[in-house]
């Protein structure tokens, strides 16, 4: 049956439908969380096609994570009805300026398929240019450097710039760290934002060409934009300020990553003819969860006044559980999480675990597997981080960009192919003498003589192998080349030969989980590897590998739920020490802390559990552990506190009972199933 033509219009509310369609200028969406900012974005964009005549290819949305813009362009592709999305761009940051990069790589003396260093690779960069191996050093360089490139400030102007002895030398690595960057033609995470933006202040051909191309922009999150993010927008939007940008002062949580939340309130300044739309309904909590996230953050100064209101009924009282420790905390939630489900017969994509620490994550990942509940773990050390994985991605950058030093390295030397320490040195001496690259010094004459011939076959073999596949990997399938690859590489055998049977396989078996991934990604993008692998590296900045629309229990941290939405939300470890974080209350940082704890809280429709432990042990010691103070700040009358002052015996008794409740509902669970 016909779909009337402003059918997408009456899926939005009076201000949400403003939002849509305000195209008189600059347009700010300031509102709380759960109110559809995201979602006036996705109908924004259907809008401009459907009824303003823009063509899907001159309008990008930037979102914050990878998995954001999946999700985006799959709701816009569903409101569009069949119209086609072809040419829209919804990406992150990183991933727009890796687009602007590739194409204009000429302009700033790279080549197209440059490499992208992750956090580790540009560590030990650091780490050999400081001549330390002083964690704590070597973090305060990659923050210094971090924070310099957000400031658009080259190592000259650092050097010129420095205020003590120390910084000086701080920005003399910064130096030396961008010109090892140059000769490896790679790039980090900063440079795909600060890159474009240096090139498009100093070629006003190259940004004419994009603000034509991308001719008007939205962009979600946007309290979380640093500088440097900011001026890319405000240069791509021009004069007219083509974009809508949607934001809360109250989830702003990056600050420790350049984020700043005064975008918000420079964003006036900078566009006065800046138009604000205020939401007040929140679409997404009950009363209840509404109104503990409400009284928590009114703690905090406000920036700008919002209000925020829910027509979802009362919903479940809010539960405080405290757990002896930390196996029981893990226990209990684990527990909880599936009578509830049995209860409600929900499925696990309902759940999500969220904490504040990556390093959280293990016990309750342990206490799933032991109840074979199926779990997504997003968020900080992903799949993309694990050795054996890093393993491949460095044949892939090598075959992408053979100037990829720290690739070269690794490949070269996993699996061992007796090419040793010594002969890196002279290869390394040599290179550099001639400010060449690893793999181009390897076809040099010169080598030759230096090397033995024991040294040097096999390195030629290996030099040979990569380049015949480089050739290879431009015209055929990803798939045969990873299969190829594997194989010359014998890496299962090499697996095998190193760790313990068990462990080996686990390896393994993560490798063909990732070459399958790539298979299927290469297949539905039209892209052979070579084009893969800078998307790769973007895809592990945040959130890890999609694991697509399956029924598993989320566990994320924080920072990487925002935006998202869950039926049922357990926080754990809501500790002082943990959330407040110790460094932030050391710092005077609560106020960030509380504005993480507000997007949590704000994460849960239907119900939310607040879990926290009274001991944990660490290092080894017991220590004891206080509720964090933001479980007081909530309404009292919203919680339900359990297992706070009871002695062991009566917990332990509680306990049990839970479990014979819940071994009853399993066995009344399999009855119904015969
Ligand atoms: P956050 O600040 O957490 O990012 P948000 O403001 O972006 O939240 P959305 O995710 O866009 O909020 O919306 C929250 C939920 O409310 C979603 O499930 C969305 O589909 C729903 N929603 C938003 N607006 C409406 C509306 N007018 N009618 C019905 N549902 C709505
Ligand atoms: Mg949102």
């Amino acid at each position: 049956h016909p779909v009337p033509r402003n059918f997408m219009l009456s899926h939005l509310n009076a201000p949400q439908r403003e939002a849509v369609k305000y195209l008189d200028g600059p347009l700010l969406v300031l509102a709380g969380a759960g109110s559809g900012k995201t979602r006036v974005i996705t109908h924004k964009i259907v809008y401009l096609i459907e009824e303003c005549g823009y063509s899907p290819q001159h309008i990008a949305a930037i979102t914050f994570t990878n998995k954001a813009s999946r999700e985006m362009q799959a709701r816009v592709s569903k409101l569009l009805q069949g119209n086609n999305s072809k040419g829209l761009t919804v990406t992150t940051f990183h991933s727009l300026g890796m687009q602007i990069l590739r194409q204009e790589a000429k302009h700033l003396g790279y080549k197209p398929q440059f490499s992208i260093l992750d956090a580790s690779d540009s560590m030990s960069i650091v780490s050999d240019i400081l001549k330390t191996t002083d964690k704590k050093e070597i973090r305060r360089g990659q923050t210094l450097i971090s924070n310099w490139k957000n400031a658009m400030l080259s190592p000259v102007a650092a050097m010129e710039q420095a205020e003590s002895d120390i910084e000086l030398q701080y920005a003399t690595v910064y130096r030396t760290y961008q010109a090892t960057l140059q000769a490896y033609q790679a790039m980090d995470f900063d440079d795909l934002i600060r890159l474009p933006v240096e090139l498009f202040d100093r070629d006003a051909t190259v940004l004419e060409k994009w603000q034509n191309k991308l001719r008007y922009l939205l962009i979600d999150e946007y309290q979380d934009t640093n500088t440097c993010q900011y001026r890319m927008v405000k240069q791509i939007a021009g004069v007219q300020g083509a974009f809508t940008a949607v934001g809360d002062d109250d989830q702003a949580i990056y600050a420790w990553r350049g984020a700043n939340v005064e975008n918000l309130r420079i964003l006036q300044d900078d566009f006065s003819r800046l138009h604000v739309i205020k939401l007040e309904q929140n679409y997404r909590s009950t009363v209840r969860i509404l109104r503990a996230a409400n009284t928590l953050i009114a703690n905090n100064p406000k920036l700008f006044e919002k209000k925020l209101w829910s027509d979802l009924g009362m919903g479940e009282t809010i539960q405080v559980v405290a757990a002896r420790d930390e196996d029981q905390e893990a226990e209990n939630v684990v527990m909880r999480l599936q009578s509830h489900k049995f209860e409600n017969r929900t499925k696990f994509s309902d759940y999500a675990i969220l904490y504040r620490g990556n390093h959280q994550a293990r016990i309750f990942e342990q206490y799933l597997r032991n109840a074979r509940i199926p779990y997504q773990l997003s968020g900080g050390t992903s799949f993309f981080d694990r050795t054996e994985i890093k393993d491949i991605i460095a044949y892939l950058r090598l075959l992408a960009n053979s100037d990829d030093d720290p690739a070269f390295i690794r490949a070269v030397t996993t699996p061992k192919r007796g090419i040793g320490a010594q002969t890196l040195e002279k290869l390394g001496n040599y290179a550099a003498g001639r400010h060449i690259s690893l793999f181009a010094a390897a076809f040099e004459a010169g080598m030759e003589h230096q090397l033995g011939p024991k040294q040097y076959e096999p390195l030629m073999t290996f030099c040979n192998y990569i380049n015949n596949l480089q050739f290879r990997a431009e015209r055929e399938s990803c798939e045969s080349i990873m299969q190829d690859l594997l194989q010359a590489i014998a890496y299962e055998a090499y697996l095998f030969d190193q760790e313990e049977a068990r462990a080996a396989q686990s390896k393994w078996s993560n490798v063909l989980d990732f070459v399958g991934w790539l298979n299927k990604k290469a297949e539905a993008d039209g892209k052979n590897v070579i084009e893969l692998t800078q998307l790769i590296a973007l895809l592990n900045i945040l959130e890890g590998r999609d694991e697509g629309e399956v029924d598993m229990v989320r566990l994320s941290t924080l920072h990487a739920a925002k935006g998202l939405e869950f039926g049922h939300v357990f926080l754990v470890g809501i500790e002082e020490g943990i959330l407040p974080h110790r460094e932030s209350i050391e710092n005077g940082q609560i106020e960030e802390e509380r504005r993480l704890m507000y997007v949590g809280i704000t994460r849960a429709q239907k119900s939310l559990t607040l879990t926290h432990c009274k001991k944990r042990k660490r290092a080894g010691e017991w220590q004891m552990c206080e509720p964090s103070r933001f479980i007081d700040e909530l309404a009292q009358e919203d919680l339900r506190v359990s297992g706070r002052e009871s002695d062991p015996a009566t917990q332990k008794a509680e306990g049990t009972a839970k479990l014979d409740q819940l071994k009853a509902m399993l066995s009344r669970k399999a009855g119904v199933e015969k």
